[in-house]
């Protein structure tokens, strides 16, 4: 029994037998593999493929359109990240949005800051909320806090509707820009989140790899310098089975109370009155949130170049 890896759709090729490969047109020429186990869902949304199986070596694995989003082993780099980047950068953060991130992850990670008092989350996928509920407990535990309430819908069209200055952060959680997260990674997208945020108001989006997406983050960088008026960084981290094994992150505030996102001076590492409910960081602690934003010469000369 090779646990239906041989019954894989065509959208995720096995190269391999017993193998996941993650062949995408975004990273061509290469291409990451997990043994599988076994597979535990597969299923198509109205939106997109969904796979979760039992990986060998890095625990269960949820695969969006054949793009792997989250390993149980290394999903604390990119959620501790993309939260407490943000997050720690500006005192007493209260109200904050989540885009996409409908595994709960993110969800997880933001409700550790004792000061937050209300969490919105839009996902536009139902499917991946409920996978992530039965398949990633300890990363869907985020829905359980009373602070988050759920909508089910486009990003783009809820942030359209979000009243001005409505938000301290919002947190970008998105796929990649093929699909139906295309559109969270263009200008009008970026426009109505500096709306939704409050004056010194803070956003921090998935930002790709240095090592494959260059021109993609060159775009970013030029359409958040345009828009956002306070400061436009870009960092990022180490997440093992994201390709090229890197991923990046747009840190951005909007005029108004001045951020420096390079010295974190709300440490949530300082605080352990998260752990009991949410356990203990496994990533993220200030040198780190610091480090985040020290890059290579090759990628540092594009994005200062913006
Ligand atoms: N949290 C994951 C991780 O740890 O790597 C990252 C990816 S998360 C699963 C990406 C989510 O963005 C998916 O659940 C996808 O359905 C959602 N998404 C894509 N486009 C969207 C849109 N336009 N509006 C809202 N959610 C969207």
């Amino acid at each position: 029994n090779d646990g239906g890896v041989s019954e894989l759709p065509d959208c995720i090729s096995s190269v391999i037998p017993g193998w996941f490969s993650e062949i995408s047109p975004m990273w061509p020429g290469e291409a990451h593999s997990l043994k599988v186990e076994k597979i535990l869902f597969q299923g198509k949304s109205d939106y997109q493929n969904v796979i979760v199986f039992q990986s060998a070596t890095y625990g269960k694995v949820l695969v969006l359109d054949g793009v792997i989003q989250l390993t149980e082993r290394d999903e604390c780099a990119y959620q501790e990240m993309i939260s407490h980047l943000p997050l720690c950068s500006i005192p007493n953060p209260k109200k904050v949005l989540v885009i996409g991130g409908g595994d709960g992850g993110v969800l997880r990670e933001v409700s550790r800051h004792a000061s937050v008092e209300k969490i919105d989350i839009c996902e536009i996928d139902k499917m991946v909320v409920d996978v992530s509920k039965e398949y990633f407990p300890s990363v869907a535990v985020g829905y359980d806090d009373p602070r988050v309430t759920l909508h089910i819908g486009d990003g783009v069209a809820f942030l359209k509707a979000v009243p001005e200055g409505t938000y301290d952060a919002v947190i970008v959680d998105s796929s990649d820009p093929i699909g139906p997260a295309q559109e969270l990674f263009e200008k009008p997208f970026f426009e109505s989140v500096a709306k939704a945020l409050r004056p010194g108001g803070v956003v921090c989006t998935q930002a790709e790899s240095i090592w494959l997406h260059m021109h993609i983050i060159e775009d970013i960088v030029a359409n958040c310098r345009q828009i956002f008026k306070g400061s436009v960084n870009y960092a990022w981290t180490t997440v093992p089975t994201y390709p090229s094994g890197v991923i990046g992150f747009m840190l951005c505030s909007t005029e108004g109370p001045p951020v420096n996102f390079k010295n974190p001076i709300n440490p949530i590492d300082a605080d352990e009155s998260h752990i009991k409910s949410k356990g203990p960081l496994k990533f993220y602690n200030a040198e780190i949130h610091s480090a985040a934003f020290c890059l290579p010469s090759f990628a540092r000369k594009v994005i200062e170049s913006k």
